[in-house]
């Protein structure tokens, strides 16, 4: 995809969320992290980097049906003129960007109930003038975020490809002997030897360990004949993947194999069940029904997956509470486990573009059971 082609998608979005705005019948929108609207965490800019471009920790967008601005201070001014897309005029908060943005609102105003502080919140009530009326709004530029354009689906697919590289890397170098922590800070430093940041600090879980969902890794010692729970994705222009691989130390025993075996026919299951018009909750059953019919439905205790783009963990989701029906373009995870506590634990994570009839696999690493001595 053109530069020019990947800026006309982005104008695009603008006027896509300014008919949502409209439809809700919103005089205007508040786009941007009302948390700390100054000093923003990368997490809580994606809405506004997803609709403008930027990629700064300061700066909101107002959003209306016929009027866009963007906000920022003076130390992002030269950054916005270059990165934000064209139609939005540009305002430069003297200090802080809550008065600044304050002093525009009019009428009925949508803001991100998910990303406001208490704090600001009464902030933008005290300062807003006559007749504001501020509505909770989250979730409607997620909604929009869901469905991948070309670009970033080339962006989502280089991070996944950069993670099985690391895989093969991880592989060549071996895990027997090494410690957790060494391996997930390895893991780290060639991300970014290839030019690349980790989504998230990678998981590495060996033995008993790997019966913990989110285990920190800590200063264990990997064995000769251990299961591995590997977790780890990259960011490229700011597009996530995220994979995981079950690894083997060493030759394991006839349960591990079991387990495994059963977490990878699970995983077929759920991938089968993804495509277009499927339910969350649906397709999580599918790998779910797997797992229970051979007595493990206990030891399954998350959800089999997640949307994935800006943020590693965005809509929609896979799980028995979802209430999201997949739609074409949707990238997401389809990652069962089965977690034995004080034994081991087996995750495989693949990502996936949802498709009318199915999907295609962007983790291109195999799910054999590889043995990394
Ligand atoms: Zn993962
Ligand atoms: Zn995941």
């Amino acid at each position: 995809m053109s530069a020019q082609a990947a800026s006309v998608a982005r104008e695009a979005r603008a006027e896509r969320l300014g008919a949502l705005v409209a439809e809700r019948e919103l005089d205007e929108l508040i786009v941007g992290d009302l948390v700390n609207p100054g000093d923003a965490a990368p997490g809580a800019m994606a809405n506004l980097r997803w609709l403008t471009g930027f990629t700064g920790t300061s700066g909101l967008a107002l959003v209306a049906p016929s009027e866009l601005l963007f906000f920022t201070d003076f130390r992002y001014v030269e950054r916005a003129r270059r990165e934000v897309v064209p139609g939005f005029e540009h305002v430069q908060a003297e200090r802080q960007l809550v008065p600044a943005l304050a002093k525009r609102l009019r009428g009925r105003v949508g803001y991100d109930d998910a990303h406001t502080s208490v704090k600001v919140f009464r902030r933008l009530e005290e300062l807003a003038p006559d007749g504001v009326e501020l509505v909770p709004a989250a979730g409607l530029v997620e909604r929009l975020r869901r469905s991948k354009d070309e670009g970033e689906l080339a962006a989502i697919a280089a991070a996944a490809e950069l993670t099985d590289g690391v895989y093969d890397w991880i592989r060549e170098r071996g895990l027997a002997g090494r410690s957790e922590r060494e391996v997930a800070r390895a893991i780290e430093a060639r991300y970014r030897e290839l030019g690349a940041e980790p989504s998230f600090p990678p998981i590495v879980a060996a033995g008993e360990n790997g019966a913990i969902g989110h285990h920190d890794p800590s200063e264990r010692e990997i064995g000769r004949r251990e299961l591995v729970v590997v977790d780890t994705g990259s960011v490229v222009d700011g597009y996530c993947s995220d994979c995981t691989r079950t690894l083997a130390s060493g030759p394991v025993g006839e349960p591990e194999l079991e387990i495994y075996e059963l977490v990878a026919r699970a995983q077929a299951a759920g991938l089968e069940a993804v495509r277009a018009g499927a339910e969350g909750v649906k397709a999580d059953a599918a790998a779910r029904e797997v797992i229970a019919a051979a007595g493990h439905g206990e030891r399954f205790g998350h959800g089999l997956g997640h949307g994935v783009g800006l943020e590693v963990h965005e809509a929609p989701r896979l799980a028995p509470t979802s209430e999201d029906v997949l739609e074409v373009g949707d990238v997401v995870t389809v990652e069962p486990g089965v977690y034995l506590p004080g034994r081991f634990g087996v995750r495989i994570e693949d990502l996936v573009v949802v498709t009318e009839a199915g999907c295609r696999i962007l983790s291109g690493w195999t799910k054999e059971l590889v043995t990394c001595e």
